[in-house]
C-alpha cells in the first residue's frame, strides 16, 4: 500500500520549539512501517525549526515568517536525516506548491522523481515551497496540499496526525462531552465552510483544512485517517494490524 502521511505544527512542536523527540517517534513509527508500504510523509514545522535562529526575524511578519520558513526547512531535514539514519533510512526534501498539481508538466515530473525515490526505498518528506507560495504560513493548507500529494501521486490512504486524537461531534476543546465519530462517510457543507479553529501558536488550519482535505479525497474514492501524533499507537495498530482502537477513519460508501 502507499501511504502518505502528514504531521501538523502542533505534533511536532513543545514550548514554541521543535520537538525532536517526536521527530525521532515520527521516525521510528515509520521505520516500522516501511517493509510493508510505500511511505511519503508531508511534513509542517519550517517555521517552528527556523523560529529564533536568526535574530530580529518576527511571526508576525509574512517576509520575516518565509524566511524563518526557509531557514528552518533546512534545520528540519537534518533532523529527519539524522532521526531516519539509525534505521538505515534515507529522506528526500521535496518542495511543491498547490500550483504544481496544475501543470501536468510538473505533476508528472514530480511524480516520476517520487516513484524513483520510493523504488529506492528513500522516503520522500514534501512541504510547501513557502518562498514562492505562502498558503500554509498564513491558513494551514499542508492539509490540502497532503490530499493532492496523496491524490495525485497514487496512495491509497493519508493519514493526518494531528494535536486531536480523531473528528469530535463538536469542538472537545470547547465542549467536555463531544464525541468521538470512529468512521465518517459524508461531511456536511456546514462543516466544510465553518471557520477554521486552529489550537496552538504553530498551527495554522484546525479541523476544518482536515475535512476540506478528506472530503477532496472521497469525492475520489480514497480514504483518510485522522488521529493523534502524541500518542502513536492507535495509528501504528491501524496501519500494522488494521485494527481501529482510536481516530477517524474517513472512508466513502
Ligand atoms: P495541526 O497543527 O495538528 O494540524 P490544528 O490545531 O490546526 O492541528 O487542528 C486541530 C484542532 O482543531 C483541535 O486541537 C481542536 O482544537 C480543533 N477542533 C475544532 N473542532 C473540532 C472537532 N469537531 N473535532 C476535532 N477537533 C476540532
Amino acid at each position: 500500500m502507499r501511504i502518505v502521511l502528514k504531521v501538523g505544527s502542533s505534533t511536532l512542536t513543545e514550548g514554541g520549539q521543535l520537538s525532536l523527540a517526536r521527530i525521532d517517534a515520527l521516525a521510528e513509527l515509520m521505520a516500522s512501517l516501511h517493509p510493508h508500504h510505500e511511505l511519503l510523509l508531508v511534513s509542517s514545522g519550517a517555521v517552528a525549526a527556523g523560529s529564533g535562529v536568526v535574530p530580529g526575524l518576527s511571526r508576525e511578519n509574512t517576509a520575516d515568517r518565509q524566511a524563518m520558513a526557509a531557514v528552518g526547512q533546512a534545520l528540519l531535514m537534518r533532523h529527519y536525516a539524522k532521526s531516519f539514519e539509525p534505521h538505515g533510512i534515507r529522506v528526500a526534501q521535496i518542495l511543491l506548491t498547490k500550483d504544481d498539481f496544475n501543470s501536468f508538466s510538473h505533476s508528472e515530473n514530480a511524480k516520476s522523481a517520487i516513484g524513483t525515490l520510493l523504488r529506492h526505498k528513500v522516503i520522500p518528506i514534501v512541504n510547501e515551497n513557502d518562498t514562492v507560495v505562502i498558503d500554509e504560513l498564513l491558513r494551514g493548507d499542508n492539509d490540502q496540499l497532503s490530499a493532492k500529494v496523496a491524490f495525485h501521486f497514487d496512495a491509497d490512504l493519508l493519514v493526518i496526525l494531528s494535536d486531536i486524537d480523531g473528528y469530535y461531534d463538536h469542538n472537545p476543546k470547547t465542549h467536555p462531552k463531544a464525541k468521538r465519530l470512529s468512521c465518517v462517510h459524508t461531511i456536511s457543507a456546514e462543516a466544510l465552510n465553518a471557520l477554521p479553529s486552529p489550537n496552538g501558536d504553530f498551527a495554522t488550519g484546525g479541523i476544518v483544512t482536515k475535512l476540506k482535505a478528506a472530503d477532496f479525497l472521497m469525492q475520489r474514492g480514497k480514504q483518510m485517517f485522522l488521529a493523534s501524533g502524541f500518542d502513536l499507537k492507535p495509528v501504528r495498530r491501524f496501519l500494522l494490524e488494521g485494527a481501529q482502537e482510536g481516530g477517524t477513519l474517513f472512508c466513502p460508501r
